[in-house]
């Protein structure tokens, strides 16, 4: 993995995937750098599981499921303009605070699954990352699948307990491989553990 503005670092005595920025929820940081902990972070795990996500650094990214910020804290670190999509008033208000302090980052109060309530913001974007734990996660992917050219990618993480609690998870992944189909070529697939259990990660291309 060679992404300009992610490193690895030791803290603690420990090799950690690091980004450069303010700190965000209580990672250690040492000469400004900050640890980026795969165990609350999807996108994090896919690094440290070596999948070729295809970043680069300095990418345009459209984030859906911010939450409070842990993760797209660090994707704002090495991206260029990075817009984040999240649906619950509360941890928005903790991401207006994370935004404060990257000015290329844009929180949005959105639901995910209606893409045109923000189609008039964002702008084409290289990247979708996607990390939004609800049903119809591939409809979700489908959905925002308008705002990449041809090419571009998609770095998804399943939850299989979010599209049915009771479901065997391998059949769940299936299921949601099956609706990427619509927009997405698949290029890449691993599950998360022991980082992130029964959550399939996905690297995929717009067609
Ligand atoms: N990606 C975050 C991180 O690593 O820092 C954690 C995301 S958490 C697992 C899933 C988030 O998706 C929750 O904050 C939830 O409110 C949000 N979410 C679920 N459905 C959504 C939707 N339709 N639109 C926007 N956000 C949604």
């Amino acid at each position: 993995m060679t992404i300009d503005g992610v490193t690895r670092r030791a803290f603690d005595g420990r090799d950690r995937l690091a980004t450069q920025g303010p700190p965000v929820y209580g990672e250690p940081t040492h000469d400004g750098w900050r640890a980026w902990d795969a165990r609350r972070s999807k996108l994090g795990a896919m690094l440290e599981k070596g999948m070729e996500t295809g970043l680069d650094g300095g990418e345009t990214v459209l984030y859906l499921g911010a939450a409070s910020g842990t993760t797209v804290s660090h994707v704002a670190d090495f991206a260029g303009p990075t817009y984040a999509v999240e649906f619950a008033a509360r941890p928005v208000r903790d991401l207006i605070a994370v935004a404060e302090a990257r000015e290329n980052l844009f929180p949005l109060l959105k639901d995910a699954r209606k893409p045109e309530t923000y189609a008039h913001v964002v702008e084409p974007v290289d990247v979708i990352v996607q990390d939004v734990a609800t049903r119809g996660q591939a409809r979700v992917a489908c959905a925002n699948a308008r705002f990449l050219d041809a090419g571009g990618r998609l770095l998804l993480a399943v939850k299989a307990r979010s599209e049915n609690v009771v479901a065997d998870p391998g059949e769940v992944f299936e299921g949601v491989l099956d609706g990427l189909a619509a927009e997405y070529d698949v290029l890449e697939t691993a599950r998360l553990e022991p980082f992130h259990d029964d959550h399939l990660a996905v690297v995929a291309e717009k067609r």
